[in-house]
């Protein structure tokens, strides 16, 4: 029998395809290992050669972003980002960093993160991948206030929040995309018991991780799903099915 070419086998739901020297290329090792995978973006300026690559793939979707901590250079471009936000059904990398070394650009951070959530909550049917170094309780009362979860859904990005935080992401419908990285790390073993299955995503956040010491590639989620289905005892097929369905019912209006 002849593999259904259109259905994934694997989700990678955070990924800087475009921060790869051989982006195109990745893009069709996407298509081929059948990763869906989310090309994120760190600035709206990226969006039109993204849509494009993506226009021409099967797995890759892409997704319109502002970077928080890229703010500090580029909060001009949120015009652009209003521009471009109708042709997007992805939004991201969008969120907070109270990291020290953007620190400096917090309060004009939290004003564009708010303007860019208003902005998607009017809009409705977007799907937003956040990011909330340090800030992991401010980002959930911004979208608290500023986002209807009823017309859009949150998936956090490397999430490293406590356990009672975790709770209240996911009792406003967020979901978790999870990368080796934060498994290697306590807290991501505890937001993997605060929060139900159905609510995980895997994500590499490639270029930004590693696996055998290159950047990581789309199609090393496989280690991700061996790693939460071992963290939850669970099979890796098992596992790795229950992500699939997880991607489905999350972009299923
Ligand atoms: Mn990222």
């Amino acid at each position: 029998m002849t593999p259904d070419r259109g259905k994934p086998e694997w989700v990678d739901f955070h990924c800087h395809l475009d921060l790869y020297d051989d982006f195109e290329d990745l893009v069709r090792e996407c298509d081929s290992a059948r990763v869906a995978t989310l090309a994120v973006t760190t600035t709206p300026k990226a969006w039109p050669r993204n849509k494009e690559l993506a226009g021409q793939s099967t797995h890759v979707r892409a997704a319109l972003g502002l970077h928080p901590q890229l703010v500090a250079e580029r909060s001009s471009e949120i015009t652009l980002f209003e521009r471009y936000l109708p042709e997007a059904r992805y939004v991201g990398e969008i969120g907070l960093d109270a990291g020290p070394r953007y620190y400096p650009s917090f309060p004009e951070q939290e004003r564009l993160f708010e303007r860019i959530l208003c902005a998607c909550s009017d809009a409705g049917g977007k799907i937003l991948t956040v990011h909330s170094v340090r800030t992991v309780s401010k980002v959930l009362g911004h979208l608290e206030r500023s986002l209807d979860p009823a017309r859009c859904r949150v998936v956090m990005h490397w999430f490293t929040g406590t356990a009672s935080e975790a709770k209240r992401a996911a009792a406003f419908g967020c979901y978790f995309s999870i990368n080796l990285a934060m498994l290697q790390a306590p807290r991501g073993r505890t937001l993997l018991s605060a929060v139900p299955i159905e609510r995980l995503l895997t994500e590499t956040d490639g270029p930004f991780t590693e696996n055998e010491g290159r950047p990581s590639r789309p199609q090393d989620v496989s280690k991700v799903v061996d790693s939460i289905a071992a963290a939850l005892n669970i099979t890796s097929d098992l596992c790795q099915r229950q992500m699939l369905n997880n991607l489905r019912d999350l972009v299923t209006p």
